[in-house]
């Protein structure tokens, strides 16, 4: 299987100095590609700190991936929003009228502030733009005690496109329309972005989490797939985070095949993730093992989140996380 890509996500070192040994064991682990997180906080202090880390890594033949780490409470990541602090009035809404803390899709400062975000990522020399886990605001990923039913958005942004859209009052309720609304809301914003991302010279990739619901963008991943501007179709099936107990082999081949089946259709590179994070217990290297050898029988490219099994971010770190570093990339070709 020499033509499938291997890489690993990389965070949280802002000295080129100390990124560069990690960058080269990278290399010399056999990894061809990295992805560098790029969060706010990164933008507004380490923009030139991250373009030289990403020099570094093409230094050492590792082809750059940058996402949009937390940006907006919207996508995935370890990281907070300085924009929802400072903006309360482009924040979703739910159904029940509450403000919450992530911006919304269709609000016209958010799509100006992203495309500022587009342009600077590109502009650190990225290859792709890995547009991960666009979500809505989920209340309940924070212990929430909502009902089950609520959804986001029903700002007045949102109400005035669905009113524009369905010539009716946007429901309280979520609808079948609502459902399609809301997806279409997030594929617009995704269009956009990686429109000018093709302007500004890199190729985009879209990470849709395997979940099959409008909270993460769209539930039939052909509408996505469709887009003019993607070039990598990828998913992150992490068995111990989205499940009680899948056996790590069949989870991540039933969402593996479909992922593989859609990007063929589509003419696209398919990408598969290997959790490497929150993994406890004595199997997870194996787990890994079985996870990384079934990733690498559907996909172009297998990436693991994240470098030395999340080691640092203590919070998220696997119980043993260099045993799963390891075993990710033993199992690599
Ligand atoms: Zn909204």
């Amino acid at each position: 299987m020499p033509d499938i890509e291997a890489g690993t996500s990389y965070f949280d070192v802002q000295d080129c100095e100390h990124a560069k040994a990690d960058l080269t064991r990278f290399a010399d682990a056999g990894l061809d590609a990295v992805l560098h997180t790029f969060s706010e906080r990164d933008r507004a202090f380490y923009r030139e700190t991250t373009a030289d880390i990403v020099a570094a890594s093409h230094d050492r033949s590792l082809s750059v991936y940058v996402n949009p780490w937390g940006v907006g409470g919207v996508f995935g990541g370890e990281a907070f929003s300085r924009f929802v602090a400072r903006n309360p009035d482009s924040r979703q809404v739910l159904n029940t009228g509450e403000r919450v803390p992530a911006a919304c899709f269709n609000d016209p400062a958010f799509r100006e502030f992203v495309r500022g975000w587009t342009r600077d990522a590109a502009g650190l020399g990225a290859d792709v733009l890995f547009w991960d886990e666009p979500h809505w605001h989920n209340v309940h990923w924070y212990g929430d005690d909502h009902p089950d039913d609520v959804w986001c958005c029903r700002c007045g942004r949102c109400r005035e496109l669905y009113r524009r859209r369905y010539d009716e009052p946007m429901p309280a309720t979520e609808t079948e329309r609502v459902s399609t609304f809301r997806e279409e809301s997030m594929l617009g914003f995704l269009d956009e972005m990686m429109a000018l991302t093709r302007e500004e010279g890199a190729e985009n990739a879209v990470c849709l989490m395997p979940t099959g619901s409008a909270d993460h963008g769209p539930r039939d991943w052909e509408k996505l797939a469709k887009n003019d501007h993607i070039d990598v179709l990828a998913t992150d099936p992490y068995w111990a985070a989205f499940t009680e107990d899948a056996d790590p082999g069949e989870y991540v081949a039933r969402f593996g095949e479909e992922l593989v089946r859609v990007a063929a259709d589509h003419d696209l590179r398919s990408q598969l993730w290997i959790q490497g994070f929150g993994l406890r217990g004595d199997s997870a290297p194996d787990d890994v093992r079985t996870a990384t050898r079934t990733a690498l029988e559907f996909a172009d490219s297998v990436f693991m989140w994240g470098y030395d099994g999340c080691r640092t971010i203590s919070e998220i770190a696997c119980e043993e996380p260099m045993a799963v570093w390891e075993a990710y990339l033993d199992e690599l070709p």
